[in-house]
C-alpha cells in the first residue's frame, strides 16, 4: 500500500454474500487494513422495505463486508457493530427490520446500534467557514477506532449524488440533522467530515439507484467499489457517472479543506475493472438534480423555486424544502397510484418569489418554508407573505427537539382543519421535512397515508414504541451510552454529552 489514496473497482453482478466477502477481503488486504478496537460499520439505510427496495445498502452486501472484516481481524475486537440513523421520523429499528438486517447481524455476530437511541456527544469545530462551532454525533461514532463507511451508490435530488461523504448525514440524530439541512446542506456535509474519517469504504454499486434517493430507479451497475479516502472515493464515483466532482459542492469543499485528493492523477485507481469499463457500466446514469419548477411540470402541482435567504452563495435551496417536496411526491406515488389524479391543481411557492403567480380562482397556493416571501396578487386578491426565516446562528443544537411522527400527524390534521377552507396557506419550518410534506399532500389530495398503510402501520408502531421504551429505559437507568466505560476517541474531543433522545 502506498501513501496515495486508493480506489478499487471490482465487478460483482449479484448479491452473493460469499462473493462480496471475497472481493472485500481482497480489497482490505490490498489496502493493508485490519479492523481493531471498536469497529463500527455505517450503512445507508435511509429507507427500506417493500416500497424502498433500492434506497439502502442491501443486507447481502453488508453481510459480505462484515464477514470480510472478520476475516481480516487479527485480535478480538472490543466491539463489532453496525450503526445508522435512518430517514428522519422513522425509527431506525424499523428501517433495520424492513431491510432484513437483524437476522444477518445475528448470523455474522455484529450488534445493531440505533443512533436515535444512544446519547449524542458534542464535537467542537474550529476550522474556517464552519457553519457552527460544534456538531453533535452519536457516541459510538465518536468512540469508533475503526470506522467503515458502507453506503449505497445513488443519485440525490439535493446534493447531486450520495456516495461516501453524503452518507454522513446519518451520523446525526433527527434533532441535529435538520439543523442547517437547507441551502447550506453541502457545507453541513463538509463540516460533518471533521467528526471522523473512515479507514475503509465499500459501496454497494451492484444495483445502484438513479434519479432520486428514497425511491431511486434501479440501475444495474454490477460493481463493488472500495477505498481508503472519502474524497478520492467520491471523486472516482463521480467520474464513473460522468460528473465533474468539483461541480458537487460537498466533494469540492471537503477537498479544499484537505480531506483528500479530487484529481484522478492524484488517486490510484486499481482493480479488475478499469475506469473506462466502469464508465461503460454506468453509461446513462441520471443524477436527478432537477429544480422543483421543472420537476413538477405536467402535473397538477405547479412549483415555484424562489431564492433562499440572502446573502447566500446560491439562488436556490437545494438542501431543503423544494427537494423534500420531490421526495414526498415520489413516496406517495409508491403507496397510492392515483396520487397525481387526486391532487387538485395547486401552486407551491418556495423562497422569495417576486414574479406573478398564475392562479385560477379556487386553486390553492401554499407558501412552503420559513423563507417563503411574496407580495402581489393571487387570483385577483392582494397577498403579502412575510419572510419568517430565523438566522441559523439562532438555532441552538442543545434546544433542538426530536421530530415525533405521531405528533406531526396530529399537528398536521389540526392545522389542516383550520386551513382547509383557505386558498392561501402558509406551512412554516426550515426545512419543512419530507414527512411533513407527505402528510400535507395526503390531506390535500385525500391520499393514502403511508404511515397508516396496513402493511406498514403495525410494524412501524411497534418499532416506534420500542424506540421510545428504550430511550425511556436509558434515561431511567441514567445510561448515557450503552457501553459503560467506553472511552471516546481522542481525535474527536467531545466536550459535552447530551442525554438520550427525548422522543
Ligand atoms: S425554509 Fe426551506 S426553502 Fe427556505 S431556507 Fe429553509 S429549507 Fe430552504
Amino acid at each position: 500500500m502506498g501513501t496515495r489514496a486508493t480506489v478499487i473497482l471490482e465487478a460483482c453482478n449479484e448479491y452473493d454474500p460469499e462473493r462480496i466477502r471475497r472481493i472485500v477481503r481482497a480489497g482490505l488486504e490490498h489496502l493493508d487494513l485490519a479492523p481493531h478496537g471498536r469497529t463500527l460499520v455505517k450503512p445507508n439505510c435511509v429507507a427500506s422495505g417493500k416500497h424502498f427496495p433500492h434506497a439502502f445498502t442491501r443486507p447481502e452486501f453488508l453481510e459480505g463486508v462484515l464477514l470480510a472484516l472478520k476475516d481480516r481481524t487479527n485480535a478480538p475486537l472490543d466491539d463489532f457493530a453496525v450503526g445508522e440513523r435512518c430517514g428522519i421520523t422513522v425509527p431506525t429499528r424499523y428501517a433495520f427490520k424492513e431491510a432484513g438486517y437483524y437476522p444477518m447481524l445475528q448470523r455474522v455476530g455484529a450488534r445493531p446500534v440505533h443512533f436515535d437511541e444512544v446519547s449524542q456527544v458534542e464535537i467542537p469545530l474550529d476550522h474556517e467557514d464552519r457553519l457552527r462551532d460544534s456538531l453533535f454525533t452519536p457516541a459510538p461514532v465518536a468512540a469508533a477506532d475503526f470506522f467503515v463507511n458502507c453506503p449505497k451508490f445513488k443519485a440525490h435530488p439535493w446534493t447531486t449524488v450520495t456516495f461516501s461523504l453524503k452518507n454522513y448525514i446519518g451520523i446525526q440524530d433527527d434533532r441535529h440533522r435538520l439543523i442547517d439541512h437547507d441551502h447550506k446542506l453541502n457545507e453541513k456535509i463538509a463540516d460533518l467530515q471533521y467528526i471522523a474519517q473512515p479507514q475503509f469504504i465499500a459501496i454497494d454499486a451492484i444495483t445502484a439507484g438513479e434519479g432520486r434517493m428514497l425511491t431511486p430507479i434501479p440501475f444495474d451497475m454490477g460493481m463493488v467499489l472500495m477505498g481508503d479516502n472519502q474524497v478520492a472515493f467520491d471523486a472516482v464515483c463521480c467520474h464513473i457517472i460522468g460528473v465533474d466532482p468539483r461541480s458537487v459542492p460537498h466533494i469540492r469543499l471537503a477537498h479544499e479543506r484537505g480531506f483528500g485528493p479530487i484529481d484522478l492523477d492524484d488517486i490510484d485507481v486499481v482493480g479488475s475493472v478499469s475506469l473506462d469499463e466502469a464508465k461503460a457500466r454506468a453509461a446513462g446514469f441520471r443524477v436527478g438534480l432537477i429544480p422543483v419548477d421543472e420537476y413538477f411540470k405536467g402535473s397538477s402541482i405547479r412549483a415555484y423555486g424562489g431564492t433562499p435567504p440572502q446573502p447566500s452563495n446560491t439562488d436556490y435551496c437545494w438542501g431543503g424544502c423544494p427537494g423534500a417536496l420531490e421526495e414526498a411526491i415520489e413516496i406517495l406515488r409508491q403507496f397510492d397510484t392515483g396520487t397525481d389524479d387526486k391532487i387538485p391543481p395547486t401552486h407551491i411557492v418556495f423562497g422569495a418569489w417576486d414574479k406573478p403567480l398564475d392562479v385560477n380562482p379556487g386553486e390553492k397556493v401554499i407558501f412552503m418554508g420559513d423563507c417563503a416571501t411574496y407580495r402581489g396578487p393571487v387570483a385577483g386578491r392582494d397577498v403579502v407573505i412575510e419572510n419568517v426565516y430565523q438566522d441559523r446562528a439562532t438555532k441552538k443544537p442543545l434546544d433542538a427537539k426530536d421530530v415525533d411522527i405521531f405528533g406531526k400527524m396530529i399537528g398536521t390534521t389540526l392545522a389542516w382543519q383550520s386551513m382547509r377552507s383557505k386558498d392561501v396557506l402558509e406551512i412554516r419550518g426550515c426545512p419543512v421535512s419530507v414527512a411533513e410534506q407527505v402528510l400535507l399532500l395526503v390531506k390535500l389530495g385525500k391520499l393514502k397515508n403511508p404511515y397508516m398503510d396496513p402493511l406498514v402501520a403495525l410494524r412501524f408502531t411497534n418499532a416506534y414504541l420500542g424506540k421510545r421504551a428504550r430511550n425511556a429505559m436509558n434515561r431511567l437507568l441514567g445510561i448515557p451510552y450503552n457501553r459503560p466505560g467506553a472511552a471516546l476517541r481522542g481525535a474527536a474531543k467531545p466536550r459535552l454529552q447530551l442525554p438520550v433522545s427525548t422522543n
